[in-house]
């Protein structure tokens, strides 16, 4: 994957947000928001992900690794996420990933999906997914922006970062939900194609 612009050496306040200019365009046209159902995702705070047990029946674990990533395993058998990640929610949520088994899109407390099939569900969060992943780009973009022009001390968090979590959050959700869906997609096909009718007859008792 390429270095991002705003991590890319010797790149220019400006050129970021001339940048952010082109992602506030598309964000703010007219065929982007004609697709997009809403930008009311739910009260859930997406910092709060599920974290179930492992397939194999034992509790998950959740730790944190030496230099403060969060790391999540099974305590008894070798699964684990392929990465560590900055953030507790996000580790939760490539758990998540690991064991979708258990889980199902119409627990997940976002997006309003509980009550629709897997198409329309589908149908609901391709847009929504899209519209994150251009708002979470802005999001950084500003951050990266009030990083480079923000006065303060150092240590001081410049402003942004917290936006920039919750929607990066609502992100990896999004992404989780649109792979939950795929599931119970094929699930339901799978089931359509094994209809009774479609079934050879039982065969008949041994005589
Ligand atoms: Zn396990």
């Amino acid at each position: 994957m390429p270095t991002p612009l705003h991590r890319r050496p010797g790149v220019t306040v400006d050129q970021i947000k001339a940048k952010r200019q082109r992602l506030v365009d598309t964000l703010k046209s007219p065929e982007h928001n004609a697709r997009v159902p809403t930008r009311e995702y739910g009260n859930h705070d997406p910092r709060i992900a599920p974290f179930p047990a492992c397939t194999c029946g034992a509790p998950a674990r959740l730790e944190q690794t030496e230099d403060g990533k969060w790391d999540a395993r099974c305590s008894s058998c070798a699964k684990r996420i392929s990465h560590p990640q900055k953030h507790d929610w996000a580790a939760c949520l490539e758990w998540c990933q690991l064991n979708m088994e258990q889980m199902s899109y119409q627990d997940l407390p976002l997006f309003d999906i509980k009550h629709r099939d897997p198409a329309p569900a589908r149908a609901r969060m391709v847009p929504i997914h899209e519209d994150l992943i251009l708002r979470s780009q802005i999001a950084t973009l500003d951050l990266s922006i009030n990083q480079r022009t923000w006065k303060q001390a150092a240590e001081q968090k410049a402003p942004g970062i917290e936006h920039l979590e919750k929607l990066q959050a609502y992100t990896a959700w999004a992404k989780f939900a649109l792979r939950l869906i795929k599931v119970a997609n094929e699930a339901q096909q799978l089931d359509e194609t094994c209809e009774p009718s479609q079934l050879p007859s039982s065969p008949s008792p041994a005589s």
